[in-house]
């Protein structure tokens, strides 16, 4: 009888302990945040750091977070890190970011957008971002440098943002879950990452610098209910890779800017204002192209 009750005692525990486990199993979401696709973001006044319009749009930039953190949380992560991803990298004030998440603050950062990202997260989200340098209807559409990136190919394909910063997820095989923006960043998502991403259009692009809003309560309504459907629904979702070799072309918007990139031994002229590189090695392939545009930016 007492053997009885040990073992009951025993079987008991170990339910006990499986269920505490798993209750503790670390569930990571890395958020890369923009700041071109955030609610009532529409001009580069509201974006640059020296303009009028910049202390509102951080603000809002650190709404649009809180709403996917406070969605995440009810989905069960247990670690979110937030990297800011615009311009000086300062934007959101730190101790205006919900209390359970991180900040990556500042820059330069050698992983850029998606620094802090590792094979450790379960999930990675995109807020704020934006369309591709030469979409329309898309607000304040550029591809790295406004000023000098016309194009990025790899593999033939043009990548935004959102496909570059995607391919880094995807390198650590970590899926992107979530994306918010304007519909035509949300399209493009769905394009290049496929149908089965969560898509959250806060605004809709009527030019580049203009755009109709959603309601302010219903954009966080619906961030924070996306959120939490998307890493609910985290397992149906691949990453995106782009598998070796590489082939990488940076287009320019000048044949001048074409002129620095080329001092670099491995990369060739494609046509006047187009340099190109091949790669076995995306992380690598990444940095360098980073480099080039750089580069270009000084001529
Ligand atoms: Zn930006």
């Amino acid at each position: 009888m007492i053997r009885k009750k040990i073992w009951l005692f025993f079987v008991i525990f170990a339910v006990f302990s499986y269920l505490q486990a798993g209750d503790k199993a670390p569930l990571k979401v890395f958020i890369s945040v923009d700041m071109e696709g955030i609610w009532g973001v529409v001009h580069y006044n509201q974006t640059s750091s020296s303009s009028s319009g910049y202390g509102a749009a951080r603000k809002w930039m650190v709404e649009d977070v809180n709403a996917v953190v406070a969605g995440l949380l009810e989905a069960g992560a247990t670690e979110i890190v937030v990297n800011d991803s615009h311009g000086s990298m300062r934007n959101i004030i730190a101790d205006d970011l919900h209390p359970k998440a991180s900040l990556i603050s500042g820059s330069p950062k050698p992983l850029v957008m998606m620094q802090g990202i590792d094979d450790s997260f379960a999930a990675c989200i995109f807020i704020g971002y934006h369309a591709k340098a030469g979409s329309a209807s898309a607000v304040l559409d550029h591809t790295i440098s406004g000023g000098s990136v016309r194009a990025i190919k790899i593999n033939g394909i043009e990548l935004p943002e959102l496909g570059l910063n995607a391919a880094i997820a995807g390198y650590f095989k970590v899926p992107v879950i979530m994306i918010s923006g304007d519909t035509e960043t949300c399209r493009q998502a769905k394009s290049i990452l496929g149908n089965k991403i969560v898509t959250v259009a806060v605004k809709e692009g009527i030019g580049r610098y203009a755009a109709k809003l959603l309601p302010p309560e219903e954009a966080r309504r619906q961030l924070k209910e996306k959120a939490k459907e998307a890493l609910l629904k985290k397992d149906k979702i691949s990453p995106f890779k782009l598998n070796p070799p590489l082939s990488i072309e940076l287009e320019l918007h000048r044949s001048s800017q074409a002129e620095m990139p080329l001092l670099v031994p491995q990369v060739k002229l494609i046509n006047p204002r187009t340099v190109g590189f091949s790669s076995n090695d995306y992380l690598e392939a990444f940095k360098l192209l980073r480099a080039l545009i750089a580069l270009a930016s000084r001529s």
